[in-house]
């Protein structure tokens, strides 16, 4: 059976040791000495001022928003996971969805301007499958009209734009640390910002508003992350850069066999290679169904990121048509540490099959 993913376990016997350290100190969380460590360590890794490590991705995305005092519209990209809308949504905020470029799957900063009213107060643009977006020209017209502009970067650990962190731009970066994404603490996230304000903001709002133990300066939330969490991502930190190469090499092996027969996503000229999925767009919806089906009859599960549009399963009056398209088109392929590439041909075979 393969999978579309599966996460990487480090070895037991390192992830063990972690543990017993945790028994030793009995700090189990609240920003405990492996939680401290891990934020370090991150922060060395991606080239970044701050890295606040927090339960999970959504959460990170909802203390961004409160952290930024975010109100009224925010003009975000339809094609993404469910959270980058579900969190505007459940913290009160409305989603305005402006349309993707057909060729890079990312927000078209063109379109951006003729959704801007007087209500809207932050551009959310996601970097699909880690591509970097037009980072330069979103600052250019938030800066304009004094918007805020919070990355859901989930998908774009580690990756560089003209040789920095891509999660240096706009006030806030978001990662995603799900067993499912390249790096993982089980489950978590993080905020990211090279703003001391904006950090110190962000680690009252994770913990309660609480400043010390008999202070409380405000409201917020709880969305830590724990001890057990810390000690799965110092394993991880560990291997990842041999876990990017491996995937990297399999992505260049797949767009090497299927590029004369399904369009890749267009990479940012300014970007470091990219390892955290291998999406590839179809003809039409007929063909990828096929696809599915004839790669399921071998046991491959391959997942249709991201489908549907998050417009239409939002139900916003203002649809988007590349979104729209792309989402009945696109098909995930499997991407794992150890999947081999004996199970990569089995794939382009199955594929060539229906495509030829
Ligand atoms: C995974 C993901 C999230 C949510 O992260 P969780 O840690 O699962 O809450 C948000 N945005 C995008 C684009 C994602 O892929």
């Amino acid at each position: 059976m393969i999978p579309v993913t599966k996460p990487y376990l480090p070895p037991i016997e390192k992830y063990k040791q972690y543990i017993d350290r945790i028994y030793e100190s009995g700090i189990l969380t609240n920003r405990g000495p492996l939680l401290r460590g891990l934020e370090e360590r991150l922060a060395d890794y991606l080239g970044v001022k701050h890295v606040v490590c927090v339960a999970n991705g959504s959460l990170a995305l909802q203390v961004a928003y409160k952290a930024l005092k975010l109100k009224g519209e925010v003009i975000t990209t339809p094609f993404s996971f469910a959270a980058t809308t579900s969190t505007l949504l459940w913290e009160s905020l409305k989603p305005v969805f402006c349309d993707i470029d057909a060729e890079s799957f990312n927000l078209d900063p063109e379109l951006i301007e003729q959704h801007i009213t007087f209500d809207t107060s932050a551009i959310l643009p996601v970097h699909v499958f880690g591509n970097p977006c037009e980072v330069e020209r979103i600052q250019e017209i938030a800066d304009k009209y004094k918007l805020k502009v919070i990355y859901d970067a989930a998908h774009a650990f580690g990756v560089k734009y003209k040789g920095e962190s891509v999660l240096k731009y706009g006030d806030i970066s978001t990662l995603s640390f799900h067993a499912t994404k390249l790096f993982h603490t089980l489950e978590g996230g993080a905020i990211i910002t090279e703003s001391d304000d904006i950090a110190g903001k962000v680690r009252k709002l994770i913990n309660f508003g609480i400043t010390d133990p008999e202070t409380i300066e405000g409201v917020g939330t709880n969305a830590k992350m724990n001890e057990f969490e810390a000690a799965m991502g110092l394993c991880v930190l560990d291997d990842i850069e041999k876990i990017s190469l491996s995937r990297q090499k399999m992505i260049e092996a797949y767009k090497e066999k299927l590029s004369s027969k399904a369009k890749f996503q267009k990479i940012n000229e300014y970007s470091s290679e990219l390892s955290s999925y291998v999406p590839i767009a179809f003809e039409n919806e007929e063909k990828l169904l096929e696809v599915k089906q004839a790669l399921e009859i071998e046991r491959v599960y391959p997942r249709r990121y991201f489908y549907p549009s998050l417009d239409v399963a939002y139900l916003s009056n203002e649809l988007s048509t590349n979104s729209i398209s792309l989402s009945k088109r696109i098909l995930c392929l499997p991407l794992y540490h150890s999947l081999k590439s004996s199970d990569i041909d089995r794939i382009y075979d199955v594929i060539n099959n229906i495509l030829l």
